[in-house]
């Protein structure tokens, strides 16, 4: 800036010093020249004047010759007379001519004849005088007498002349203009002639005199520069300097020196030259100062054009550093526009970008950019130039000397010059292929993600992280408090009223927290009626997140009847056990006292036909008598009367003794039965062999029963530890039977149910078996599984839990705490993780097995056997964890977690669910009633120290 302002000042300067430089120039110059002219005029008015001083003094000499000579010859005609008297009359004509042409010049003539003088004149009214004059007169004034003698007789013709009035009347003839003054030299006088006769007077330096003096003299003509002095009115003097130009001539007969004397005020002559030239030099002056002018105006305006110039490429220089700089760090190249809009250069990075060389790009650019990308660059190019934008960016793909085709980004500073012309322009083009594809990527599925959620029925809404509304996809607007687009940009607790708004707010940030789904449910008033919509929250990117709402109306109505119906059939069903429970007792008695009585009949004497009906009857009592101990057995479970009997026993023994009881059958209906059992099973297990015995006999002896002749049936079983005694026993029971349709598979856990074919081998049953197998499973810890295709056979699998033994043993219940003891210090992690941890399970022997678990890990449990009783639990104490079975009595595990997360005390207990079911469905049931992890059975230890540590916010 300041440099600038240096430079401007300094040109500013020199402009000035040109211009008073060339104004003295022409000054000087005018001078010089206004000199010489006037020198040169003078000397041209000096030759004129001494031409002129020439000219007259040789009119009036030759004149004064003239008149002498007439003169003489008039002097000749006297003689022969011997008096004037009486001759003056035959002289007068000739006197009286003589006069008048001399008149100028002679104003007497006498004529003198010894004493007798005669004077002739001519008056002004031309009257001629002839006088004689009486007394004797002396003609002694030289300047003023001319005398003629005659040679033959005594007479004297003597001429008056008037020398004043014959010089100034001849020499008035030579016009000297303005300023010009008349003189003549007599002697050593110099005097006025003419007009200016009293008021002027030759001053002449008295050496300048005295050269003049000598010159006239001497007969020498000459010219000098001298001053005259004027007489003003008021008798003041001006002195004037003048020409001035003497002619010497003689006057013959007068004596002495003549010279006619012009002389020349020299200011006037110059006065002259200086009017004409003045007007040169003020037309002259005028053009310098229009051209100074000019001059400055263009220099300014030159350098204005500089300044722009000069910041301009400043800028450039700016921008080119800049730019520089960026393209180090990008793929990129810069590149220039001349004022024709052609590319007329290019840095040489072009070739890393491109693959072309530069002189490849500067030929041949427009055709590498993509066709229809160029189409608009140079629409958009064209408005730019008309509207003038001082930048312009646009993006285009290139295609690159390899074929490949690349996105780019081009930024471009445009600049034009004061007319507003474009002059020239800047620009950077940088490799943003990457970018391209990924937005456009992005695009794609930001597209994808949108159709999907167009399409879905349910009511959409985008948050960013903090729960303010971003988008919306909702197909019918029904379910909503107020229209969709009025909620963007507002906070959800503003649009959603308490309290469930803060719900929302708080399910949404929980699930930007953990990246868990989160569900809330919430009531709506609308004018169709109560409705309820269940919302799920969950993360939609890092940004932002997204939640889905569903009207759940339907659900929940169904729901609530299902419950209730479940409810009411569950009372109908224990009412109904203990009346099966009391009936079949008291049915039993009698049937045992009958039977009794039929084993007494059939030892009497009876004929064959009698002895065939005792039979009927015998057989009929006695499977009577098998299904009312079925009924007693089912309905003592479901009364939940029935307890395991636990013993240590040989497993591979026991087995043997139920498969031997089908022998027998086996071999009747020519069927295969094989048993494989693992050999990595113990050979002492304890568990209830009793019942396990009973669900094997239902399950093989169905299997048996609905094979027809020739058939397989096999029986695997297998197992595998868990935790250090505990041991889980699978059985597979496979046959090649009839199999059972798709429909009923799930009922048959049901009591009193069969497929319903009505053949001989059903109605032998009472559909109870698979009924009180199922229930002894789960009594036992287990599950039960079956499949099967009709006409290809059945498969069933169920699992059981036992503990493994060294020996025979009896084993009371209590029992399980007795080995607890000796193994809890195995991972003993309650110390660096302590925890309160409550357990709610209702199968009595796995919550013995969790207990004995946990305390191995160094934990003492609570327990509890409901989902309700967990719920009080919460309220009662301050828990860290849960272990929650899904499946209980009264509360579910799930709902249960549902009401402890929504309890203040629940909201940071981390629920971990245990189920036997590894359904997706299940697992995100799980989740969305507010658990917050999960288990399968069966449980193992090694995951149960995973999930502790896991909430303690360890990783494992
Ligand atoms: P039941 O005492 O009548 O046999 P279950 O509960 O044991 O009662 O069996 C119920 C029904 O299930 C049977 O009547 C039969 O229709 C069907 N069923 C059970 N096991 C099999 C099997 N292995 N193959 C074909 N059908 C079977």
């Amino acid at each position: 800036m300041f440099m600038r302002n240096r430079d401007n000042f300094k040109r500013f300067h020199v402009l000035t010093l040109m211009s008073v430089a060339s104004i003295i120039l022409i000054f000087s110059l005018g001078y010089l020249f206004y000199n010489t002219l006037s020198k040169n005029l003078l000397g041209s008015s000096r030759q004129f004047l001494a031409k002129q001083v020439e000219i007259a003094s040789n009119e009036v000499q030759r004149r004064f010759n003239t008149l002498y000579e007439d003169l003489t010859y008039y002097t000749t005609r006297w003689e022969g007379y011997d008096e004037v008297s009486g001759a003056e009359k035959i002289q007068s004509s000739r006197t009286r001519q003589l006069l008048n042409s001399y008149g100028d010049l002679v104003d007497t003539l006498f004529v003198k004849r010894g004493e007798e003088i005669w004077a002739f004149n001519l008056k002004d009214n031309n009257y001629f005088e002839q006088i004689k004059i009486d007394q004797p007169k002396s003609f002694n004034d030289p300047k003023r007498f001319i005398k003629v003698q005659s040679h033959l007789d005594p007479i004297t013709v003597i001429a008056s002349v008037n020398l004043d009035g014959f010089l100034g009347h001849y020499t008035s003839n030579h016009y000297l203009g303005d300023g010009g003054y008349k003189f003549y030299l007599y002697g050593e006088n110099a005097y006025p002639l003419g007009e200016n006769e009293r008021t002027v007077e030759l001053s002449l330096s008295p050496a300048l005199w005295k050269e003049m003096q000598n010159e006239y003299l001497g007969g020498l003509r000459g010219v000098y520069e001298g001053d005259i002095l004027k007489y003003q009115q008021d008798g003041t003097a001006a002195r004037l300097k003048a020409i001035v130009a003497q002619y010497p001539f003689n006057l013959f007969p007068l004596e002495g020196k003549f010279a006619i004397v012009f002389a020349q005020d020299q200011s006037i002559i110059i006065s002259r030259l200086y009017n004409t030239y003045f007007l040169l030099f003020v037309g002259l002056f005028t053009l310098l100062i229009l051209v100074i002018y000019l001059l400055i105006k263009h220099g300014i305006s030159i350098d204005e054009r500089h300044i722009a110039l000069e910041k301009q490429s400043q800028q450039i220089n700016r921008l080119f550093e800049q730019q520089t700089m960026l393209l180090q760090e990008t793929n990129g190249f810069v590149y220039y526009h001349d004022a024709s809009g052609k590319v007329s250069n290019v840095s040489e990075n072009v070739t890393n970008v491109l693959g072309f060389t530069k002189e490849e790009f500067l030929e041949n650019n427009k055709s590498q950019v993509v066709e229809k990308d160029l189409q608009k660059l140079q629409e958009k190019a064209k408005k730019a130039l008309d509207e003038k934008w001082d930048y312009l960016s646009f993006e285009v793909s290139f295609l690159k000397k390899d074929g490949a085709i690349i996105r780019t980004k081009n930024f471009e500073r445009l600049f034009y010059d004061q007319e507003g012309k474009f002059v020239s322009s800047v620009g950077i083009c940088t490799d943003i292929t990457e970018k391209y594809l990924a937005e456009r990527e992005l695009i794609k599925s930001e597209n994808r993600l949108r159709s999907v959620l167009n399409s879905l029925p349910d009511i959409i809404f985008i948050y960013d992280n903090q729960g303010v509304y971003l988008d919306y996809y909702v197909q019918e607007s029904d379910m909503l408090i107020s229209p969709p687009e009025l909620s963007l940009g507002k906070h959800i607790r503003d649009i959603i009223p308490p309290p469930y708004g803060e719900k929302m707010e708080s399910a949404l940030l929980r699930a930007a927290k953990t990246g868990k789904v989160q569900t809330e449910q919430m009531t709506l008033d609308l004018p169709s009626g109560k409705k309820f919509l269940e919302i799920r929250f969950f993360k939609l990117d890092e940004e932002r997140m997204i939640s889905v709402g569903r009207d759940v109306t339907e659900q929940k109505l169904w729901e609530k009847g299902l419950k209730e119906a479940k409810e009411v059939a569950e009372g109908a069903n224990r009412a109904k056990s203990e009346f099966l429970a009391s009936m079949s007792h008291e049915i039993r008695t009698p049937m045992n006292g009958l039977l009794g009585m039929i084993g007494l009949l059939e030892h009497t004497k009876m004929d064959d036909e009698q002895q065939s009906i005792v039979k009927v009857i015998k057989d009929s009592g006695e499977s009577l008598l098998v299904i009312i101990k079925d009924i007693l057995d089912y309905s003592k479970i479901e009364e939940g009367k029935l307890e395991l009997e636990l013993s240590s026993s040989k497993f591979r023994e026991e087995l043997n003794k139920v498969i031997n009881i089908f022998s027998g059958m086996v071999v009747g209906k020519e069927l295969s039965l094989n048993l494989d059992i693992a050999p990595t099973i113990p050979q002492w297990l304890i568990l209830d062999n009793e019942k396990l015995s009973q669900i094997l006999f239902n399950i093989i002896g169905n299997a048996v029963k609905f094979t027809p002749k020739g058939g397989d049936v096999s029986i695997k079983v297998s197992g595998e530890p868990i935790l250090d005694k505990n041991f889980m026993l699978y059985f597979n029971v496979k046959d090649t039977g009839v199999g059972i349709p798709k429909s009923k598979i799930d009922q048959l856990i049901n009591p009193f149910t069969q497929t319903g074919r009505g053949t001989a081998e059903e109605k032998s049953g009472s559909g109870l078996g698979l009924a009180i197998a199922n229930k002894l499973i789960e009594l036992m810890g287990g599950s039960l599984q079956i499949e099967s295709e009709v006409g290809k056979g059945s498969e069933f699998s169920f699992t059981v839990f036992a503990r493994i033994s060294d020996s025979e043993e009896k084993v009371g219940k209590d029992d399980y705490e007795k080995y607890a003891k000796e193994e809890y210090k195995l991972s003993h992690i309650s110390d660096k993780f302590p925890k309160e941890i409550l357990l709610a399970e209702d199968n009595d022997i796995n919550l013995k097995f969790m207990k004995l678990l946990m305390k191995q890990l160094g934990y003492s449990v609570d327990t509890v056997s409901t989902g309700e009783e967990a719920v009080k639990a919460v309220q009662k104490k301050r828990y860290d964890m849960i272990f929650m079975d899904y499946q209980m009595p009264v509360m579910d595990g799930l709902e249960a977690s549902r009401e402890i997360k929504k309890m203040k005390e629940g909201k940071y207990i981390r629920i971990i669910g245990l189920s036997a079911n590894v359904f997706k469905e299940d697992i995100e049931r799980a989740y969305e009633a507010g658990m917050d992890d999960y288990l399968t059975k069966p449980i193992k230890i090694q995951d149960v120290v995973m999930k502790i540590k896991e909430s303690s916010g360890m990783s494992v």
